[in-house]
């Protein structure tokens, strides 16, 4: 058997085409969805995510507020800023990008998002309604997994899922997401005990360790749609490269579906940021029934 390969990049545009559409609709209602971004210190890695959701942004139609901050900012001065953007009318979704730096108060700021602008999903507001079944802001990485599961197998149900890792980001609300699309789901985390085997029972597989090719091929139940969300950078003959949690070569002999890293859940991330964007927009205006974009 050799997998099927779930273009990301192909689903997201696709995403981000109806995004696009819907905001230009809006548009003509006198509706801009408006997302601020909130960069603390010289991460390279984070300038680049942000250079990305900022371009991505505006190539949809979302106009960006962008504050960029000094690495020197402390806890009591990005809570200002965040509780100004919560009483921003033309602001629908604020995201602050992690890491902060070390002695700011992650949790604190984030806790001071109005959870209707919280396009990241992360208030525990959202993740409390996730749980519950409510209409919730869901975080974007398990939502684009989800989008892509969904792309190779449109019914869930009964099906046999497993997610390794359980941060609060992506494992507990894939679970989440899994559980309500009818499957019976499984955690698996650092202490999980057999994860070879457990692997094995999957139908589908989603891998958020952060730690290269730590699936192996042949955990892989023959068929299962394998969801790659780790990115690891390593040295290949002497060449960065980025790998994901699973042995990719190893598993397309055994898996039905998977996704590639780079190329799967990376782009999908960005993609459902506008989405809820988009949705939070929609949202203050016209509420939860207001038309808002599904998946
Ligand atoms: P965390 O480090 O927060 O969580 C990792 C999880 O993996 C933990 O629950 C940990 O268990 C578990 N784990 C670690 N080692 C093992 C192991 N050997 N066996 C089983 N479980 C293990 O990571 P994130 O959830 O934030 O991210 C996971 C990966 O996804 C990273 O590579 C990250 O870069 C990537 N990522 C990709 C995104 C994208 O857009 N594609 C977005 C977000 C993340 P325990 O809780 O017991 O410590």
């Amino acid at each position: 058997m050799t997998a099927t390969i779930i273009d990301g990049r192909a689903v997201a545009e696709r995403l981000r085409e109806r995004i696009a559409a819907r905001t230009a609709e809006l548009a003509q209602q006198g509706l801009v969805p408006g997302l601020a971004v909130v960069l603390v210190g010289d991460d390279p890695a984070s300038q680049v995510y942000v250079g990305s959701k900022t371009q991505q942004a505006a190539a949809a139609g979302i106009k960006h507020f962008d504050h960029r901050l000094p690495a020197t900012t402390d806890t009591a001065q990005l809570i200002e800023l965040v509780n100004k953007l919560n009483a921003q009318p033309d602001v629908h979704g604020i995201l602050v990008q992690l890491p902060l730096p070390s002695g700011v108060d992650s949790a604190a700021v984030l806790a001071a998002i109005d959870p209707a602008k919280d396009v990241d999903g992360f208030h525990a507001v959202n993740a409390g309604r996730l749980a519950l079944g409510q209409p919730a802001t869901v975080p974007c990485t398990p939502l684009g997994c989800l989008i892509l599961i969904r792309a190779v197998l449109p019914n869930l149900a009964g099906k046999r899922a497993v997610v390794v890792g359980r941060s609060n980001i992506v494992g507990k609300p894939m679970a989440q997401l899994l559980l309500q699309n009818d499957c019976t789901v499984t955690i698996a985390h650092s202490r999980t005990r057999d994860l070879p085997q457990l692997c094995r029972e999957a139908e589908i597989l989603v891998a958020a360790i952060g730690r290269p090719k730590a699936i192996a091929g042949d955990w892989i139940r023959p068929g299962a749609v394998v969801i790659d969300v780790g990115i690891n950078r390593v040295t290949v003959d002497g060449k960065n490269k980025l790998v994901g949690d699973v042995d990719y070569e190893g598993a397309l002999a055994h898996a039905g579906a998977i996704t590639p890293v780079p190329g799967g859940v990376g782009p999908m991330t960005i993609a459902c940021l506008l989405m809820n964007t988009l949705n939070a927009a929609i949202r203050s205006r016209h509420g939860d029934q207001g038309g808002l974009l599904t998946v």
